[in-house]
């Protein structure tokens, strides 16, 4: 059976964790700082906060810019839940919009979509392709006159929050920059079947403007992020540095040192690794596929090479099928010992959020692009005789269905 997303787990990872575990320190400390330091860097961001998971980011930022019952929040469609249910969490309201063709949030249904109520936009940089931030930032800016501040972070800032679901799109670039350095703040995921993983975690790139102090709010970050303790385990450690303070209720979502020693080997080779490996595989298939007229490729890099993706998710679509025929295909797929996936079924198809009223005959281009998607499986150890071998599988099936 050919594997989706098997983790890239080698010797050198097996090292870097036993080292840590050997080290007396698991939970968070050195490791951790240092991965949130080359995180910072590798994406030009002022600071970045690492946790157990981009869910948990999203959640914390979301609640730090105050963000509550009667408030609305922008997002596609087209995404996980974890992007919908934080802001449920929060007591706000989802407001889904459509996506455009390469499965980005349009910015003109954004605009639409802000009222008064407006607190926050959610782009999801989908299968690893940065959102138009230009188009997004400046349609904030645009609006910034009719936003109605309610907090004193809502006040500093002036506008609705650009708050990225960046979970796909770590080394992904937008014009010649970096994702975790694109809008306010973006959030990227550590998760198992990520291109860059802890096993869980996730990263919360900070970058707001003026007057903003990013260290500043760091540091306020990682007080909610651990109970509201105003010192963390290793500070508490320092000699007669006994006594604590908590704050606040804070949250508790923390990433480890066991799981940060990973993510730093990972981070050290992935562009040069990871991205070189998945980038080539993303060109095999579109090579592959671009002999046969059915199949609609993803865009995986445009503006002249200046705006790439992390090649995350390989989302194939089959011109004019059915959810249906598709479900059939992958059927036929999975029978020839092949695995592949949908990347989503899109959030307003959910049962829960179907119970809220939500309908997915108000997302056309989101269900178009879901009843046609089939995700391949790409990872590190893929050769050009298993790429082969996809193809072959899905070509067949596709001419089974398609006849
Ligand atoms: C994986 C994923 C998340 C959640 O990431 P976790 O680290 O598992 O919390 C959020 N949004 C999208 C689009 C994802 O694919």
């Amino acid at each position: 059976m050919i594997p989706f997303s098997p983790p890239h787990i080698d010797q050198k990872i097996i090292d870097a964790v036993t080292d840590a575990l050997k080290s007396g320190w698991i939970t968070t400390g050195p490791r951790t700082k240092l991965l949130e330091k080359k995180m910072a860097e590798y994406c030009g961001a002022p600071a970045a906060l690492c946790l157990n998971s981009a869910t948990a980011g999203l959640e914390i930022i979301l609640r730090w810019f105050g963000v509550k019952p009667g408030d609305e929040v922008i997002l596609p469609g087209y995404t996980y839940a974890a992007t919908a249910n934080v802001i449920i969490h929060c007591g706000a309201t989802p407001v889904f919009v459509d996506v455009h063709a390469d499965f980005n949030i349009s910015a003109d249904a954004i605009g639409k979509a802000i009222t008064s109520r407006t607190k926050v936009i959610m782009p999801v940089d989908f299968a690893g392709l940065p959102c138009d931030y230009d188009a997004i930032n400046a349609l904030v800016k645009k609006h910034a006159a009719t936003f109605v501040p309610e907090t004193e972070e809502q006040r500093l800032l002036g506008r609705m929050l650009v708050l990225a679901d960046a979970a796909h799109s770590v080394g992904g670039t937008y014009k010649g920059k970096k994702t975790g350095s694109l809008t306010d703040i973006s959030v990227f995921s550590f998760h198992a079947v990520k291109n860059l993983s802890t096993a869980e975690g996730g990263a919360v790139m900070l970058n707001m403007p003026a007057p903003f102090d990013n260290k500043e709010l760091y540091s306020l970050l990682c007080i909610k992020t651990l109970h509201g303790q105003n010192k963390d385990a290793l500070a508490k450690m320092q000699k007669g540095n006994w006594r604590y303070d908590i704050v606040e209720a804070g949250y508790k979502c923390n990433m480890t040192d066991v799981l940060a020693a990973i993510g730093l080997v990972e981070l050290e080779r992935y562009e040069s690794e990871t991205l070189n490996k998945r980038r080539h595989i993303f060109d095999l298939y579109a090579f592959a596929f671009s002999h046969y007229s059915w199949a609609q490729v993803p865009v995986f890099e445009k503006d002249h090479g200046q705006t790439t993706s992390s090649y995350h998710v390989f989302a194939l679509r089959i011109k004019g099928i059915t959810e249906a025929q598709r479900d059939e295909i992958i059927r036929l797929i999975f029978e020839q010992d092949v695995s592949v996936n949908v990347h989503f079924i899109p959030v307003p198809m959910l049962s829960f959020y179907k119970g809220l009223g939500y309908d997915i005959k108000n997302y056309p281009v989101t269900y178009d692009n879901y009843s046609r998607e089939i995700s391949l499986p790409v990872y590190f150890d893929m050769n050009a005789e298993i790429i082969q071998q996809v193809v072959d599988a899905v070509t067949s099936a596709v001419q089974k269905v398609k006849g």
